[in-house]
């Protein structure tokens, strides 16, 4: 495992702790939650109907999403297909700096 994305990105806090922002946009529903590590963007996993999450690196380029359920501390790195373990929960984080 060595992904440098990581490592260039800064701490970012969610834009939208209520949900996926695309599917509450639109009324779509979600099942799990992830969260770009590099804007802050909340989008669902790929088991939600609209996988926003990947929406999100193919548009936007960010390639670090973060887990954003309570207590999961992983995140996926798209560019390279990989899991970075133990990268700190989004969830306490936001509420932190609340
Ligand atoms: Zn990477
Ligand atoms: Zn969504
Ligand atoms: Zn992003």
């Amino acid at each position: 495992m060595a992904c440098a994305h990581l490592d260039d990105l800064p701490i970012t806090e969610p834009t939208n702790v209520a949900g996926c922002e695309d599917c509450l946009r639109t009324g779509g529903r979600w099942v799990h939650l992830r969260m770009c590590t590099a804007c802050g963007h909340v989008g669902c996993c790929d088991s939600s109907p609209n996988r926003h999450a990947t929406a999100h690196w193919h548009d936007a380029g960010h390639p670090v999403v973060q887990s954003f359920e309570p207590g999961e501390r992983w995140a996926w790195c798209y560019a390279d297909s990989d899991v970075l373990k133990d990268v700190g929960d989004a969830r306490y984080r936001a509420y932190d700096t609340a």
